[in-house]
């Protein structure tokens, strides 16, 4: 079966009532036919649920569409893509391992790589996108993973993920790749050679705005270890918000789509207006990685960088004057969202810290959503003019 039908035909197993969609199981935990029965599912000789906190119909029914999604072999659904994100370094490394990262990063990985990890003597050293000798050069003999974020929130940044599976591969190191903005839609790292995908589902596997969620998929090896500290550590997915997510990846093909069309669009349009600096979007042919782009994404992905004429005062101006595009910090909704990172999502960086990644302080993020194209312009447009 192709992607697209089986984000849709993979289905937990059906209740005695025979449903057609798949129902919530709403059960903290599962019964034992008999005492062998529960000793042998402890001992991890049979496979079934025992508790929600490992598992559940739901759960699993989203983390085996994801797996088939993203080319995987096995994986564990989380709370929340930052509960992912931890576990996955929690999980795998240890006091005096260090992690090689691209420099930009989600905020609140770059809070867990610079002030949560380094308290359990766990390092890191950034790379900058615009530089991809320095992976190599900065490769350690305690080096265990590579981290990388592609592309970049919100700086838009590609990382080349075949140069990054080979790497890994000569120097044995795990590559663990977040593909929040990318969605397996668009961009399957494992083909490359990474050994974990982690992701955010709270954003384009949603893509409604409604749920929290994160999960990791890839090699079954470390995801057995990714597991035994998630059953007892508990960051699990809620088998509520799980059902929603499985459900929601039946629609992830023709939302991608439009999401990126709808974002090309708006790119094409805004490019050389006179009030911006720039726009950026990695289709268009003046992104410094167009090319790279094209090799690794199917599509340029829903999200479009602006940077206004004016700086922070401008762009705070340009949000107020906004009619329809929400202001909000999410993003992959199907209602589009603008955001100014420079005062909200990376305002706990320093000016120098956002320069490195891409932000200006007349940088807005444009998630482009679902609703017709000509309103988003017509919005984008008037709250330009108005906020000269
Ligand atoms: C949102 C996001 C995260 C964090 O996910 P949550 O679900 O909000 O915890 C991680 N990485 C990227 C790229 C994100 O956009």
């Amino acid at each position: 079966m192709k992607k697209e039908t089986k984000a849709i035909r993979t289905q937990a197993g059906k209740s005695i009532h025979n449903e057609h969609s798949v129902p919530l199981y709403l059960t903290s935990s599962f019964l034992f036919e008999n005492a062998e029965h529960g000793r042998a599912l402890f001992a991890d000789e049979i496979e079934g649920n025992i508790y929600s906190r490992f598992s559940n119909p739901n759960t699993s029914e989203f983390v085996l569409k994801m797996a088939e999604l993203e080319n995987a072999e096995d994986g564990f659904a989380f709370a929340s893509g930052m509960a992912a994100v931890f576990a996955g370094f929690a999980s795998l490394l240890s006091k005096g391992d260090h992690i090689l990262s691209s420099r930009s990063l989600f905020g609140s990985t770059h809070q867990i790589l610079t002030k949560i990890l380094p308290k359990w003597g766990i390092e890191f050293t950034y790379v900058d996108a615009d530089k991809p000798e320095q992976w190599e050069d900065n490769i350690r003999e305690n080096t265990k993973m590579i981290f990388a974020e592609t592309p970049s929130n919100p700086g838009l940044e590609i990382i080349d993920l075949e140069f990054l599976g080979k790497l890994k591969k000569k120097h044995n190191l795990i590559l663990n790749v977040d593909n929040c903005f990318a969605t397996p839609y668009l961009q399957t790292p494992i083909d490359y050679g990474a050994d974990l995908v982690t992701h955010s589902a709270t954003k384009y596997i949603d893509g409604q705005g409604r749920v929290i969620g994160g999960v990791i998929v890839g090699n079954k090896e470390l995801i057995k270890e990714i597991r035994y500290f998630a059953r007892q550590t508990g960051p699990s997915l809620s088998p509520f918000n799980a059902w929603i997510l499985s459900k929601s990846l039946e629609t992830l093909s023709i939302r991608m789509e439009k999401h990126c069309s709808n974002a090309f669009e708006l790119a094409k349009i805004f490019e050389g207006n006179s009030e911006l600096e720039l726009v950026k979007y990695p289709m268009l042919a003046s992104h410094p990685q167009y090319e790279l782009s094209k090799k690794q994404m199917k599509m340029g992905g829903g999200i479009v960088t602006l940077i206004l004429k004016g700086g922070y005062d401008r762009a705070r101006n340009f949000i107020d004057a906004l009619n329809m595009a929400s202001k909000t910090a999410n993003l992959g909704d199907t209602r589009t969202i603008i955001t100014h990172p420079a005062s909200t999502t990376h305002s706990k960086l320093t000016d120098d810290e956002r320069k490195s990644v891409g932000i200006y302080p007349g940088t807005v993020r444009v998630s482009v959503g679902l609703e017709n194209i000509n309103d988003i312009i017509e919005d984008i447009t008037q709250a330009l003019q108005k906020s000269k």
